[in-house]
């Protein structure tokens, strides 16, 4: 799985605050960006959780 924060995102930091490993917040873009290129097998469920949970709909996941 991958993901991606898109310019949607609104900069709550919710995603960031539910799973930090995965999401952190950009001061100069001025919203989430995420660490990972392809997300560990552990964390696919909090990520499937984050993206269901922005308010923006800003957290696109793409399938293997
Ligand atoms: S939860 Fe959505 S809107 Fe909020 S910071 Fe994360 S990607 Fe942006």
């Amino acid at each position: 799985m991958k993901v991606k924060v898109t310019e949607q995102c609104m900069g709550d930091r919710h995603c960031n605050e539910l799973c930090a490993e995965v999401f952190e917040y950009d001061e100069d873009q001025l919203r989430s960006t995420v660490k990972f290129d392809v997300i560990p097998k552990h964390l696919e469920g909090i990520v499937r959780q984050a993206a269901a949970e922005c308010g923006a709909d800003a957290i696109e996941i793409i399938e293997d």
